[in-house]
């Protein structure tokens, strides 16, 4: 069974999925008015993939027998100076996101919690393809530089992105 912090600290980390969904959804907004249509799609399908990592939570929540509480979400920023401002942005949020993954982790530690551990697995090896993510584009967006027809083929390239849904929630309700 799950203990009272653990469960508290999957509760305030739903609204913290939802923030980062809230979050890439406005640099979406943001990069589409800029005119990078594929970019913004890319972070459309952020978006849906932070939506998934929160209703994972949400199923194991469920799973042990705990009561799901929504908070309100903050207000997120609206707009960025660069498309490559918004990269940076992305990797500063996504370490922060690893630190409180590995703090629920802490907690599933001190709890002896093996299944938790277990179901936390997942949240830590999808952080560190976030992290590297928003490194490659940070890289190749400073590679381009002002070059505007670089700027349009990883336009065309981000655009191609497909959402996929994450393991844990196929087969899932
Ligand atoms: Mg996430």
């Amino acid at each position: 069974m799950i203990s009272k912090k653990l469960a508290k600290a999957i509760n305030d980390q739903i609204n913290a999925e939802m923030w980062s969904a809230y979050l890439y959804l406005s640099m979406s907004q943001d990069i589409y008015a800029k005119g990078f249509k594929g970019i913004a799609h890319w972070y459309k399908v952020q978006f849906l993939e932070e939506q998934a990592h929160a209703a994972i939570m949400i199923n194991y929540l469920h799973s042990q027998d705990e009561k799901v509480i929504l908070a309100p979400i903050a207000k997120v920023q609206t707009e960025w100076k660069t498309v490559l401002k918004a990269f940076e942005d992305t990797l500063e949020h996504e370490k922060k996101v690893t630190a409180m993954i590995n703090n629920l982790c802490d907690i599933a530690d001190e709890d002896r919690d093996r299944a938790a551990a277990n179901f936390l697995a997942w949240f830590v090896d999808e952080q560190v393809e976030e992290e590297e993510n928003a490194r490659d584009l940070i890289a190749q967006c400073k590679m381009i530089g002002d070059n505007t027809n670089g700027m349009l083929m990883l336009d065309k390239e981000l655009g191609i992105r497909v959402y996929k849904t994450p393991a844990p929630l196929q087969n899932a309700e």
